[in-house]
């Protein structure tokens, strides 16, 4: 292609001055394909180059800018093969600084004497002697200015996206369309689109960057919450499934342990809401091993009393048979009758069950979302319960809602999200939180090691086993066209014919058999099976208490709250349990983000570092939740700005509740693609 062609915001970015189709691939692998995704590629934070201090009063170990002139040409320094470093002294006219530069030839033949740079790092050294190693290097007046950091992958680095983006800022025209309609960029004071856009990328000041920020961030929330008004309008109809009569306190006296304060009152408003003539909508939002189960069990003891079924659907087989197992454990001896479907079942047994279901025989049934299927009928189906909602699309879960007439929902996750942001995105249900751990829960003591520390931490193990405990050992996480990593089979063989030949070793991943996998888990239960390999599928909601042990490789792969999950498999038993991640990488995000699950087992603290670290829109990211996916709007800043929204989403609603008049034209595209994004059809 003729690269003086104009380029618009539907070019393919591989057409960009220096993006090939090799960047363009990992390009792509970020979610972006074209000029206008890069555009709505926003920067993770700034660097400001425009003020400078002079080296005297430069911070120490805090990044800043210095101005100034090369002393002499760079000298060169063999340290050993594969390590040169470069050497130069730079002046601000008061004092000196010495730079040193690593393995980067380029950048120290660019320092000529007399000439002035901006160096930009962190200051070391002595008060006298002050020095910078690997500083960022600019040419000084064009470089002083505020540079956006962009998020970094293996191949892209921010400087590269931020070239790539004042070729893609070139084509946002003055007389860009704007969704939002002017009244309502006046009422709110919010920027132009274009002029958003530009400035978030690169503004002249911080008060760019803010304005930038608000018209960003308000394009986000608003649209979502227009969207989530629109959903809760149309869940609210009457409903014959009300209850009479509360039975919490028997079903409690069932239980072998108290229950939590936290479990009591979201027990309590789950059954209030069960009163009311309107179907119950609620979320039941607790960590890992906060006791949700439970908290189900007694929602369905309630409403088994009161004569409605209750269907529980689980996103994996071996929770659904886990859940089926807990909650004929804690009905036992009651005339609450529940059942088990799923997928790898025999017809004939399936059909067993749904005969039972449809004459009312059982009064509830968990399964997968082999429950969702048309032939599956209840003879009065009341409470619709989905555990780890984030799993199943909102379609789904109304699926299996229309097979009762309006009954209640209750959806359960562990996924913790800050309280603020839980109510935008879940804005068409209501929120209980379980934030108290049952009695006797020892956090679970996590260190990150080398790799070469494995025999150390297979003695360990090994330690652990023999006083009786269990372990996972979790594998790497093996990505397309991975050729360096084994598979959970060989990692496997490894373990059981080498370090662990003395020892019973499992495996169970994904890919097996639903019957092998219940027959891995039942083994691992009862103690048959001391170590098992394990690929992801343990990571939701598998329980056993026994096991004390974790050990993770290449934890670097996972997300944070994805280790928060799987972590969350120990330290469920009166046992002092360790979680070992064992990773080589290098990067100092990477080894910033293992830290922070070293530092603390808190599920909301390690959602919002995961949100500071990776943006939201990774963390919203809608193939990970299914919904609606935020770049800009965190919890952390946009509090306040949420309520403005929800204000003017409202009235926009009010007006013209189906955005059907022209002036709203844009907006109705931004909402309906905004939730097909998340696999929901709002306007129909
Ligand atoms: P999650 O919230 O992760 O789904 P579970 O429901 O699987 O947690 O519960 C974790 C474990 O804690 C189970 O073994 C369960 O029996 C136990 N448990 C739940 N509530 C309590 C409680 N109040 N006291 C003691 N143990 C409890
Ligand atoms: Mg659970």
């Amino acid at each position: 292609m003729d690269s003086s062609k104009a380029i618009g915001f539907s070019t393919d970015i591989k057409y960009l001055k220096g993006v090939g189709s090799k960047r363009a691939e990992l390009y792509h692998k970020l979610g972006i394909d074209t000029v206008s995704a890069l555009l709505h590629f926003y920067p993770r934070e700034y660097e400001d180059w425009s003020r400078t201090v002079s080296i005297a009063e430069a911070p120490f170990d805090e990044k800043c800018c210095i101005k100034a002139i090369v002393g002499h040409d760079a000298a060169e320094y063999r340290i050993r093969k594969g390590m040169t470093l470069y050497k130069t002294s730079v002046t601000d006219g008061q004092s000196v600084m010495n730079i040193t530069i690593f393995n980067n030839k380029y950048a120290a033949a660019r320092l000529k004497t007399g000439e002035e740079f901006l160096f930009f790092g962190k200051v070391g050294g002595t008060f006298l002697r002050r020095e910078m190693n690997s500083p960022l290097i600019a040419k000084a007046v064009s470089g002083e200015k505020i540079r956006p950091i962009y998020r970094q992958t293996e191949g892209i680095s921010s400087t590269l996206t931020e070239k790539l983006m004042t070729q893609a800022v070139s084509c946002i025209k003055e007389t860009m369309y704007d969704f939002l309609p002017e009244y309502i960029r006046e009422k709110y004071e919010l920027l132009p689109y274009g002029e958003a856009l530009k400035k978030i990328h690169f503004p002249s000041s911080f008060e760019d960057v803010e304005k930038a920020r608000k018209r960003l961030v308000f394009n986000e929330l608003f649209t979502l919450q227009l969207g989530m008004i629109r959903l809760k309008g149309r869940n609210r109809q009457q409903t014959s499934c009300n209850i009479k009569k509360d039975y919490t306190d028997e079903f409690f006296s069932l239980l072998p342990f108290s229950p939590t304060g936290a479990q009591k009152r979201a027990v309590e408003d789950a059954v209030r809401d069960m009163f009311l003539s309107v179907p119950m909508s609620r979320l039941v939002q607790g960590d890992v091993g906060s006791g949700k189960t439970a908290v189900a069990a007694a929602v369905i003891y309630t409403a088994a009393k009161n004569s409605l079924q209750s269907s529980m659907m689980a996103p994996t087989e071996i929770l659904a048979r886990q859940h089926y197992k807990s909650l004929t454990d804690f009905f036992k001896g009651t005339d609450v009758k529940c059942g088990l479907l799923t997928g790898s079942m025999t017809k004939k047994e399936k059909d067993e069950v749904k005969a039972k279901l449809e004459s009312g025989e059982i009064q509830v049934v968990v399964g997968t979302h082999a429950l969702i299927q048309s032939n599956v009928k209840f003879k009065n189906l009341g409470l619709v319960i989905t555990d780890e909602q984030h799993r199943f699309g909102v379609e789904q879960r109304s699926a299996l809602a229309e097979k009762g007439k309006n009954p209640h929902t209750l959806v359960m996750s562990a996924t913790p999200i800050p309280r603020t942001l839980a109510l935008i995105i879940y804005g068409d249900l209501d929120i209980s939180i379980l934030d108290e751990l049952p009695p006797g829960r020892q956090p679970v003591e996590t260190y990150c090691v080398q790799g070469k520390l494995h025999k150390r931490v297979y003695n360990f193990i090994k330690k652990q086993l023999d006083e009786g405990r269990q372990a996972y050992a979790v594998c790497p996480l093996v990505e397309e066209g991975d050729t360096d990593l084994i598979s959970a089979e060989e990692y496997a063989h490894k373990l059981s014919e080498g370090e662990f030949r003395d020892y019973t070793v499992g495996l169970i991943h994904g890919k097996m058999k639903p019957a092998q996998k219940d027959e891995v888990m039942e083994a691992f239960a009862s103690g048959k099976i001391q170590l098992l390999v394990a690929t992801t599928v343990i990571e939701v909601g598998v329980d056993v208490p026994n096991a004390a042990v974790m050990v993770i490789e290449n934890a670097e792969r996972f997300g944070l709250s994805q280790l928060h999950q799987l972590r969350g498999r120990i330290g469920r038993g009166k046992h002092k349990s360790t979680c070992i991640l064992i990773s080589d990488a290098q990067n100092p995000d990477t080894k910033e983000r293992l830290k922070v699950m070293c530092q603390t087992c808190d599920g909301f603290k390690i959602a919002d570092e995961d949100l500071r670290l990776r943006g939201p829109g990774d963390f919203f990211g809608s193939r990970q939740h299914g919904l609606p996916g935020l770049k800009l709007a965190s919890t952390l800043t946009d509090t306040s700005f949420l309520a403005i929204t929800r204000d003017a989403a409202q009235e926009t609603w009010k007006w013209d509740p189906l955005l059907e008049k022209p002036e709203h034209s844009g907006i109705k595209k931004a909402v309906d693609a905004l939730f097909k994004s998340a696999g929901e059809n709002i306007f129909n």
